[in-house]
């Protein structure tokens, strides 16, 4: 998408507005298929909560993605985007029972994360399959955060717990059909995810009747110069190597799957907002934007950088700018960062605003969530309304004083 594109996109629908384009979603699944063309059987389960929009689940479906799914909510997005419940995983964190059920009802692949509810649900429902996800207390990731796969972390049922995993197992007579892992979004070391993947290998060999091995995901994108990305390719290369003599020893050909989610869609958004003021203290100039936390706080939440372009002056002479929103709060985007010179009125745009942007905006501040616009062959293509004050006051109930 050229900067006309995108300028033509905020003038059709304003500002703010998430655009994504189709192409690139396409361009990084195709990479990732590529770099696991020498295993057999591969599934990638797309990650919906990077951003959950019918439209781009649809999308990515017709790539040929399956849906990786965190909430029953997601379940439902993805069967009514089109996927078949035989290509969603349902992988959530300390759920109930009865949620468990309900997504087990649909017809999705269960994926367990303790020993408590695993003990329960195998009680009650021998027949149906189950995948384990296994801890491996393996420090990968980047932020705090986003790591969860290290010793204290929440998730996954602990390497050290596995003779009483098998335990249960063999009283309720159920079936594990996959073992999973994934250890944090933000993997910078190859060799760090290789080996998480060997102590995984390990788990999978005391389990007789597999059907898959997850390696979950949390590959790194770049976000600005200079960042260092995950390298697919090698990874490719060397999991597949392992992946395939594993399966030769197990007697069974297994089916490798992986769930990304910032890798197929982060780098397809671009963020468009407009700057309402430049105010100059004695220190710093401010470009104050039409947005704030409530529509991306990735910046406030993770410290992550955001490159940051003027569409409307590209080639202008670089300054220092701190953009910052409107949310009344420190509400910082980016602290003296370089950009071509503002005007008020320019429209600025936010890169790798796919992943963990729209799908984490609120109402913070009773503003409306911006549009979402889908760049799909040369042409854009409105996939969400931006909300109105009737959506702002849907749910509320009057008390009547
Ligand atoms: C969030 C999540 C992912 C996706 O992580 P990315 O870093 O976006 O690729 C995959 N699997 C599970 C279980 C997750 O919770």
């Amino acid at each position: 998408m050229t900067h006309q594109d995108l300028l033509a996109v905020a003038q059709e629908f304003g500002n703010p507005v998430y655009v994504y384009n189709a192409s690139t979603m396409e361009a990084q699944y195709k990479r990732l298929d590529k770099a696991f063309k020498g295993v057999k059987k591969v599934k990638f389960h797309y990650a919906v909560k990077a951003l959950s929009n019918l439209s781009v689940l649809k999308l990515l479906h017709s790539f040929g993605c399956g849906m990786d799914t965190v909430s029953i909510q997601e379940v439902q997005l993805a069967l009514q985007a089109g996927v078949p419940a035989k290509d969603i995983i349902f992988t959530p964190n300390g759920v109930s029972l009865e949620e468990l059920e309900a997504a087990a009802k649909l017809g999705v692949q269960i994926n367990i994360d303790n020993l408590s509810i695993l003990e329960q649900f195998g009680t009650r429902h021998p027949e149906i399959p189950v995948c384990v996800r296994i801890n491996p207390h393996v420090m990968a990731g980047g932020n705090t955060n986003i790591s969860v796969g290290h010793i204290d972390s929440k998730f996954g049922i602990s390497i050290h717990q596995v003779p009483l995993l098998l335990r249960i197992v063999e009283n309720t007579g159920m079936h594990i059909n996959g073992i999973h892992m994934h250890t944090g979004s933000d993997i910078l070391d190859i060799d760090v995810f290789l080996y998480a993947s060997e102590i995984l290998f390990e788990t999978a060999k005391r389990f007789t009747n597999l059907d898959f091995i997850d390696f979950g995901s949390g590959f790194k994108v770049p976000y600005k110069t200079g960042d260092i990305e995950t390298n697919i390719e090698e990874l490719g290369e060397k999991l597949t190597t392992r992946f395939n003599e594993f399966c030769k020893n197990y007697g069974k050909e297994l089916t490798l799957a992986f769930e990304p989610g910032k890798f197929l869609v982060s780098e397809a958004g671009k963020f468009l907002v407009q700057v309402n003021v430049i105010k100059q203290t004695t220190s710093t100039v401010f470009a104050q934007v039409d947005s704030g936390f409530n529509h991306l706080i990735r910046p406030m939440l993770y410290n992550a950088q955001h490159h940051i372009e003027n569409i409307s002056n590209p080639a202008g002479k670089e300054r220092f700018y701190s953009v910052v929103g409107y949310i009344c709060e420190t509400d910082t985007f980016a602290n003296n960062r370089r950009i071509s010179e503002i005007t008020e009125g320019d429209v600025l745009a936010f890169h790798n605003a796919g992943a963990y942007s729209f799908s984490m905006a609120s109402n913070y501040n009773s503003r409306f969530r911006p549009a979402e616009v889908l760049w799909y062959d040369g042409k854009s293509h409105l996939i969400r309304k931006r909300e109105t004050f009737e959506d702002l006051v849907a749910n509320q109930v009057e008390f009547q004083l």
